[in-house]
This record gives C-alpha cells, structure tokens and sequence, in this order.
C-alpha cells in the first residue's frame, strides 16, 4: 500500500515529485505559503529547456538534465503545453575562448548532448547578426511554458486524488516514530514522509524540522532586460557566450521567449532578500542569515572581481548592452528595456564552495531538497523520480 507524504512547495521540483508519487500509488498533499504555483523561482526563469551541456560528466545535472530534457519535451507535447525545440548556439567571439568551448563540445559529446562544432560562417546560417570566431550548435535546447507545465503537474496530482493546499505557509515539522507532522499558520498536517522542495526557504525548512544541513541558500537575483521589438530580428532563437567554468551561471544571454519576445539576461546579483526581485527588496533576516555564514565571506574574498563586475552590469545599461554586444555588435544604443527578474537559491557550503550539483539530505521520513538550481525546471521530471525513490527507500 502507499504511503502518505506531504510535499513543501508547489514549484516545479514540488509538483513533479507529487506527481511522480501518486503515479506509484501514494497519496500526496502539496503545501505552498503562496495563492498560486509557480511564483518564485520556476516562474521566473529564462523559460530554457537545457540540453544538458554545461554539466561534469556522470553528475545528478549531467544524468538527470540529459534525460530530463527528453521527458520535459514529451510531458510538455503530451499535456498540450507549449514547447519548441528550437535549438542554441554557443559562441566564441574571441580565438582565446576557443579551448574552452572545445572543452564544452568534450563534455557535451560525454553527456550524450547532441552537439556539433561549427565555423563562424556556419554559426551565421543559424544566426545572421552575432560575431562568432567559432561555436556549439546544440539541437536538442528549447523554449517551454514552465509555469504552463506546472498547472498541468497540479492537474494530474488533483486526478490521482492528491491535493495542493495554497496559503499554507509551513512554520512547524516534527517527526514521531509512527508519523511527521507539519504545522502551517493555520493547520496541522499528518503523513507519513515530509519531501522538502521549499526552494528558495529550503534550507530554512530543513532547520525547522531539526537538521543542522551541511549548507546555506545564497540568494542571487537574475535581471533581464527585453530587447525593443524593431531590434527582436536581431536574434533569432537561443545565444549563449562561452561560460566561466567556475561559475557557468554566469554569463548573459539572447533567448528569445515564448511569446515571441526576445529577453536578455540574466546577471547574478547578491540579493539582500531571499525573494528580492527589486533592487530595493530588503528583508533584514535574509540578508543577516546570509552575512553569518562564513561561507559567502570566503566566497566574496576569491571571487570579488566577478562580484563588481555583476554590479557594473546590473547598475549599468550600457554596461550590460555591452556585454550583449560582445554576442551581436548590431544591438542599437537603445535597445533594452528592463523587464522581470529572478532570485536563484544558490545553495553555498560554509568553506565558500559553490554546490555545483543538485543536491538533497535525507532524515528519518524526510527528504530535503537543498540544491536544485538551473537546470533544475528541466530536470524537474528526473529529480522528482529521484526523490520519489528516496521517499519509498524510506518507507
Ligand atoms: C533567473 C533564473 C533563470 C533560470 N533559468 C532556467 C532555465 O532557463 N531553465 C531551467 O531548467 N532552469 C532555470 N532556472 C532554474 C529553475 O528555475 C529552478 O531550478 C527551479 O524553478 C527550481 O524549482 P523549485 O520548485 O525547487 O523552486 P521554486 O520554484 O522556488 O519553488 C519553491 C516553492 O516553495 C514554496 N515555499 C517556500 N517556503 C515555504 C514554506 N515555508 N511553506 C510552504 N511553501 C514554501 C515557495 O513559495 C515556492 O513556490 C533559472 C532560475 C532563475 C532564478
């Protein structure tokens, strides 16, 4: 027989792990503090389905991008969501990037990306206006509604009977030998397995149900700018520059969206709220949270050059059109408008190491999801198998 577990956050990581665990018979109530899904991080990202590229070979990113690409696809085509695969390049605009993104073809040909290098004259078949010395033309890279993907998620867990309670803001979790309990502001919840998929909070709800976790949410907020639609022919799909490989966050790109519009960005700010999505957005207990953590000290001390950098850019148009440039020299002087923004949880060991992959801790009848950064939404389907397992180990 099932058991019953009760998920925190209705996110994409949330709503495909509730939905891996009805289809395997349990039942599942879904608690969210918000009035809808998806109003955090899975709603406010760059919309990418990723091909699974970028990640060390043999990693949770590498294994359960790649697969999750293909599944994320299908769920999409199946549910009547938007998806279009319509592929990326990854552009070298300086000979001195090239060993890099040959070492990028070497990781993708290992995570069995389906990827090509292609000359500059090639690249500009695919994309007229960039400046390209050499670049990646990856196929399997699209656009996709992940909001869209979630509302259909939350569809499947209602048909299979399961529940997604809104306005359940969890403040209490505690575990008995027999059950766990979960305390929201205005209820008390019984089940058999608690699944922590909080996201930005999530290292929070870990605390609250007693685990002293191994590392701390970071928050980085994402700004994106829209290009004005006389400039959009300017891109026609997906543009990436050659990543940082200590920080393959980093690094802005052209995507074009799915309602046609053409968004660029993000940068990667420290944000001084967990959900920060204005520059003015101060929460004194995020940034306080943050600040104690020896972590984001030794973080900053090696990387306070990349640091300033992303400040320059946040701060400054020009500077971020500059960047864009570098990719596609055509952009006119006015041709950005600001538009929204998104807060990673970036997920920080307390020595000042990045957690590159994606990465959960497990306690008696709890699983807690601590790190599920980008390409998590892509990977949405795999990780919630994965944690679906994680959950019947523990049963
Ligand atoms: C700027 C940006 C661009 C990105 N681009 C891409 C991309 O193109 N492709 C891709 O694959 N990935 C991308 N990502 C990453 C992707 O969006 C995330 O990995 C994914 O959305 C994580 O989903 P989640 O469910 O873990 O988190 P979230 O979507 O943040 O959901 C967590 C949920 O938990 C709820 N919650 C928190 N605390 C509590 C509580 N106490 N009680 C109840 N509920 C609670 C929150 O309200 C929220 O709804 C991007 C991320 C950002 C920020």
């Amino acid at each position: 027989m099932g058991s019953h577990v009760i998920v925190a956050g209705a996110g994409i990581v949330g709503l495909a792990t509730a939905f891996e665990l009805t289809r395997r018979g349990h039942s599942v109530t879904v608690l969210e503090k918000e009035s809808s899904p998806s109003q955090h991080q899975t709603g406010n990202n760059s919309g990418v389905i990723h091909s699974g590229l970028y990640y060390k070979p043999g990693s949770l990113k590498a294994t359960l991008g790649t697969a999750g690409a293909a599944s994320m696809r299908r769920f999409a085509e199946d549910n009547g969501v938007f998806v279009e695969i319509c592929g990326k390049l990854v552009v070298a605009t300086d000979p001195s990037q090239v060993p890099a993104l040959q070492e990028l073809y070497r990781r993708g040909q290992a995570n069995g990306v389906p990827c090509r290098m292609v000359s500059a004259e090639e690249a500009q078949e695919y994309e007229p206006h960039i400046a390209a010395v050499s670049a990646i033309r990856v196929e399997s890279t699209g656009i996709v509604d992940f909001r869209g993907v979630c509302d259909a998620l939350r569809k499947h867990v209602e048909q299979a009977a399961g529940e997604v309670c809104l306005d359940q803001r969890i403040i209490g979790i505690a575990s008995h030998p027999d059950a766990v309990t979960i305390t929201t502001k205005t209820g008390e919840f019984r089940a058999d397995q608690f699944v922590n998929c909080a996201g930005l909070h999530s290292d929070r709800l870990a605390r609250l149900a007693g685990l002293q976790p191994e590392v701390r949410i970071i928050p980085f907020r994402g700004e994106y700018y829209e290009l004005k639609p006389e400039a959009s022919y300017l891109v026609k799909g997906l543009i990436y520059p050659v990543p940082d490989p200590a920080f393959p966050f980093l690094g802005v790109h052209l995507t074009r969206m799915i309602n046609g519009s053409v968004h660029a960005g993000p940068n990667a700010i420290f944000a001084l709220a967990r959900e920060g999505y204005t520059k003015l957005k101060i929460n004194p207990r995020d940034v306080l949270d943050s600040l104690r953590w020896p972590g984001l000290w030794r973080l900053g001390k090696r990387f306070w050059r990349t640091g300033l950098e992303e400040a320059a850019r946040s701060l400054s148009k020009k500077h971020f059109l500059a960047s864009l440039r570098e990719l596609v020299p055509e952009l006119p002087d006015d041709s950005l408008v600001p538009t929204h923004a998104g807060v990673r949880a970036q997920a920080l060991h307390r020595d000042g190491r990045l957690v590159d992959d994606f990465y959960y801790e497990r306690a008696p009848r709890q699983v807690h999801v601590l790190n599920a950064p980008s390409p998590a939404a892509t990977a949405s389907l795999e990780i919630g198998k994965r944690i679906a397992d994680e959950v019947e180990l523990g049963s």
